[in-house]
């Protein structure tokens, strides 16, 4: 182990970020001290455009792995995807002890029984205690786009660390809980030694506004109107779900949930008393049809656009019970996450074909973002104090912004470390250093049952397939003379449309059959070098006929 200067022989503890850095997902880090590891959240993210296949993406493992013993529980900020989603491939490998609010949890849950997995899930309140190796933990509640969220205060031998989880600061959130802003000047006061910080908004200057004025948006669209309503949003803002349902009761309307998470956060949601429906008010999505338009609003997912999800189905007519029709009235109560504009533009642009009317937060107040901005990160940082920093959640331009935001603050730029995903920081008694040392952090892909089976190869094979198309040459040869005896037979696929350029075909083949001809004549017999001249005499012909280049497979049959 390192020596420090300073401290002689202490033992570090560390802060190991094995996701959501340079990246918005797969927020998850380590903290260790020795013969003790925590971990904070475990999300997933999804594919980028050349990800092939792919369905997630989740953070590597391996490192908590090779020290399966030390591992000694985890503690989750909130519910979202980009904090829960990867717990199921991690249990599968480690079966450790989870912490988290009710709501929190009761994601979780549903997850594991999708995997059919059992997990060891304890539920704390927000302000509770909870002790994890020799990592002290008191949660903090705190604002964010999903009910239950919470920071943690993690006191350690080093110091005390403040991780801000996700949030947004929200003085009149819908549930009448704000964060406790006491708690937060109480731990400053005492001394934080290295606050981890959000930074998705951090470009973003003023403040994040309320959820509040999104209900008073939602209240004057529902107000002049007599329209059939949907609206769209994430399943598990249960805030803005319930926003929507009062709405719809101030004005005389019943409710019809649709889309499978939506379904499925609902039911959790009122099961556990975060969600209040009135009695008489919901109505099943199959039987809407004999309601009078201006006394219905559906509620559904494919806020961002999603092919599959309900509200792209109703505007693709592919939906069983509900189809949009001209009149309609529709809300997108979001933004597009980034990198999902071209999808939620894609089925605005439907919407509007069909004859609805769309309202997106680019034309009405309908969204508010569940991140803090320049000024809300201030204020924290100002109650917090932190001697140390470490911006995390979000791309590179993000933790550069929220970097800035502490410097201007006045903490010295050497106290600021913006680490990259596997980098590994170092806390003794009042110093941070970010060292040499790094541990696997690199994005494990999931491809149907196949975790991490997928790679860089793979991938490239992929987007080549994709590109260009697949040629396989399929031929028989005589064991005892080497002797082609039948074929070469040219299949394609993804390549050209073959009955309308069999001559591009048939002389490809030809150049084969030559080349096979011309190997023979000098000798040659090893599979591998016949195989080899059959892809090169392919792949010269076919680039210099079509300029493209597809991907060639020679496949040889003895007989
Ligand atoms: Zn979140
Ligand atoms: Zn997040």
């Amino acid at each position: 182990m390192k020596i420090l200067e300073n401290n002689k022989g202490a033992s570090p503890v560390k802060v190991i970020p094995l996701g959501g850095l340079n990246e918005v997902g797969k927020n998850m880090t380590v903290l260790e001290y020795k013969n003790d590891i925590m971990i904070i959240d475990c999300g997933l993210s999804f594919p980028d455009d050349e990800m092939f296949g792919i369905d997630i993406v989740i953070p590597d493992f391996s490192y908590l792995i090779k020290n399966r013993d030390k591992v000694k529980g985890m503690i989750l900020t909130h519910g979202h995807e980009d904090h829960i989603g990867a717990i199921p491939y991690l249990l599968k490998e480690l079966n450790l002890p989870i912490y988290g609010t009710r709501l929190t949890l009761g994601l979780v849950e549903n997850k594991l029984k999708e995997h059919g997995i059992k997990g060891k899930l304890n539920t704390i309140k927000a302000g509770q205690t909870v002790k994890i190796g020799e990592f002290k933990i008191e949660t903090i509640r705190t604002t964010h786009s999903i009910a239950d969220a919470i920071c943690l205060a993690i006191d350690t031998p080093a110091g005390m660390i403040f991780h801000t989880g996700d949030f947004k600061i929200d003085y009149t959130p819908l549930d009448g809980e704000p964060i406790d802003f006491q708690k937060l000047a109480e731990l400053g006061n005492k001394g934080v030694l290295l606050m981890l910080g959000d930074s998705t908004n951090a470009e973003r200057k003023g403040y994040t506004a309320s959820e509040k004025t999104v209900g008073v948006a939602l209240e004057n669209i529902f107000r002049g109107s007599e329209a059939r309503i949907l609206t769209a949003t994430f399943s598990s803002n249960v805030h803005r779900v319930q926003r929507i349902i009062d709405t719809a009761v101030m004005f005389g309307r019943k409710v019809a949930i649709s889309g499978r998470s939506m379904v499925n956060v609902a039911n959790l949601a009122v099961e556990l008393g975060y969600l209040k429906i009135p009695e008489n008010v919901l109505v099943d999505i199959n039987k809407t049809k004999n309601i009078p338009d201006k006394e219905l609003v559906i509620i559904t997912t494919g806020s961002q656009g999603e092919p599959m999800s309900a509200l792209s189905r109703m505007a693709s007519a592919e939906h069983k019970a509900i189809q949009i029709k001209k009149g309609d009235m529709v809300i997108l109560s979001s933004s597009p996450v980034p990198g999902n504009e071209k999808t939620v533009s894609n089925v605005v642009n439907k919407l509007f074909e069909k004859g609805a009317d769309v309202i997106y937060s680019d034309i009405a107040d309908i969204h508010v973002s569940g991140h803090a901005c320049a000024e809300e990160l201030k204020l924290v940082h100002s109650l917090i104090k932190p001697k140390y920093f470490m911006p995390v959640h979000g791309e590179y331009r993000h933790l550069r912004q929220h970097a800035l935001i502490a410097e201007n603050l006045g903490m010295p730029t050497e106290n600021i470390h913006i680490l990259e995903n596997g980098q590994v920081l170092h806390l003794t008694k009042d110093r941070v250093v970010k060292t040499k040392e790094e541990v696997p952090a690199s994005p494990v892909l999931v491809d149907g049952l196949g975790v991490g089976d997928v790679g860089n190869i793979v991938l490239r094979d992929r987007k080549l397939l994709s590109e260009s198309g697949l040629i396989i040459v399929v031929a028989a040869i005589e064991k005892s003379t080497g002797m082609i005896c039948s074929g070469p037979d040219i299949i394609s696929r993804g390549f050209v449309y073959v009955r309308e350029n069999e001559d591009l075909m048939k002389s490809a083949r030809t150049a084969v059959s030559a080349r096979l001809d011309k190997c023979y004549a000098d000798g040659l017999r090893d599979w591998a070098g016949l195989k080899n001249a059959v892809k090169d005499e392919l792949k010269n012909f076919i680039y210099e006929k079509t300029k493209r280049s597809p991907v060639i497979l020679p496949i040889f049959l003895e007989v």
